[in-house]
């Protein structure tokens, strides 16, 4: 026998909780099915950077809007997010200064605070950092970094306590649709009917999709962090995106610091592939470029090591919105930076969904169609695509 809700939303990552939640305090009963476990998937492992930086208009208000979220966290959601002010630069090469002034001018209308920093400026408020190679960095005082499990668990509580249902170990292996409208899913479970489906499966969406009969052309983006213990004599530091050296890093608890590179993920591993271990060489690698941001981290030492897997698109940007059968959505397809949109992509798609269209932020441009169209989403003042491999 079926077990009816009135959503069901598949895959217990951030995005597809974060969804639950803003349907369940609408009124509505969702379940949530996940394969696994809460965060197996990409929020696990997330480096959980907040800010607002993008060179794509509706990625910064998405970010923007979850940013209320996050700095509010105990009275929007309940429970804690783990965030922390740390303050955010973003470093780009010097041929995209005009790029990056344009961004700023661009953030600072939608009201985010934010500003561009000279070199000189930049040594004022981070004299740890070399800044030799730095003209100018777009500042933002108020971002920092959160919690991705802290994150995802509260929101699951809230959710839960809207009256969500959460269920774990349940995989779903079937979709059933009666003409031309989703009824329910098959799972490893059981039978599950509602008239909404949202696929929030991270990495293996592009499966699930085909159960639905939608072909989504989502690969994978495999990506290793490092974490370094700090000397001493660097107690703290800003939430750094330093894209001249191909490298972000933020701090951590402990003492700790964490490290990771943007043209050094693997492209396009099968979704099911072990993560196994970080690349050959990934650590000298991180390290060599930390230590050339910052010196006196030749004084650090290893901490620890991990690698964590997102869904990716042709243009890196997320798929969101309706596809195929009545009823059927996707919320999917975050290529790397989907943690700090989660709060406001959850409350984007319940608008779709009970009002037809996404009041708070106009995500229409993320439509799942657009690849079949052959359009590609693009910044306004384009930086290219942030993540590339190893060889390229
Ligand atoms: C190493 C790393 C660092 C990152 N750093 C940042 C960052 O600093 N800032 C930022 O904003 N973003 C970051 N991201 C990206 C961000 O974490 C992801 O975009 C976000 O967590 C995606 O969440 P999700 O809910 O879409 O997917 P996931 O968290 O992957 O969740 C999908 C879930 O679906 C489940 N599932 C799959 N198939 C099925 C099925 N058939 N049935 C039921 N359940 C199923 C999976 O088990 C999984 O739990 C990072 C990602 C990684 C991997």
């Amino acid at each position: 026998m079926s077990q009816n809700f009135d959503a069901i939303v598949i895959g217990a990552g951030v995005i597809g909780i974060s969804t639950a939640f803003h349907l369940a305090e609408r009124g509505l009963k969702p379940v949530i099915l996940e394969r696994k476990e809460i965060g197996y998937g990409a929020t696990g492992k997330s480096s959980g950077l907040v800010r607002m930086h993008y060179d794509l208009e509706v990625e910064s208000r998405l970010a923007w809007e979850s940013f209320q979220y996050f700095r509010n966290w105990s009275e929007r959601v309940g429970g804690e997010c783990g965030f922390r002010r740390t303050g955010f630069l973003h470093i780009e090469p010097a041929d995209h200064e005009t790029q990056l002034r344009k961004n700023v001018q661009m953030h600072q209308r939608i009201g985010i605070p934010t500003e561009v920093l000279s070199g000189n400026d930049v040594k004022k408020i981070a004299p740890y950092l070399r800044t030799d190679d730095i003209a100018f960095a777009a500042y933002e005082p108020e971002s920092g970094y959160a919690d991705p499990m802290l994150t995802a668990n509260s929101l699951l509580t809230a959710a839960k306590e809207c009256g969500a249902v959460y269920i774990q170990d349940c995989e779903i292996t079937g979709a059933q649709i009666s003409n031309g409208k989703v009824t329910g899913v098959q799972t490893s479970r059981g039978d599950f009917s509602a008239p909404i489906i949202i696929n929030a499966a991270g990495a293996w969406a592009g499966k699930v999709s085909e159960l639905f009969g939608v072909s989504i052309p989502l690969g994978t983006w495999t990506h290793d962090v490092v974490h370094i213990r700090r000397p001493a004599q660097i107690p703290d530091h800003l939430t750094v995106i330093d894209s001249s050296l191909s490298m972000y890093f933020r701090p951590d608890s402990g003492n700790l610091t964490l490290v990771a590179l943007e043209d050094d993920s693997r492209l396009d591993e099968p979704a099911e592939k072990d993560l196994g271990y970080v690349a050959k060489d990934f650590v000298e690698r991180a390290i060599e470029r930390i230590c050339a941001r910052i010196p006196a981290m030749e004084e650090g030492s290893l901490h620890s090591s991990h690698v964590g897997r997102d869904g990716l698109t042709p243009d890196q940007r997320a798929i969101i919105g309706q596809a195929g059968p009545e009823g059927y959505f996707l919320a999917t397809g975050f290529s790397g930076t989907g943690f700090k949109l989660s709060p406001a992509v959850g409350l984007c798609v319940s608008e779709l969904i009970l009002d037809g269209k996404s009041k708070t932020v106009d995500i229409s441009g993320f439509d799942p169609m657009r690849f079949e169209r052959g359009e590609q989403l693009k910044g306004e003042n384009d930086y290219g695509f942030i993540w590339r491999n190893a060889s390229t």
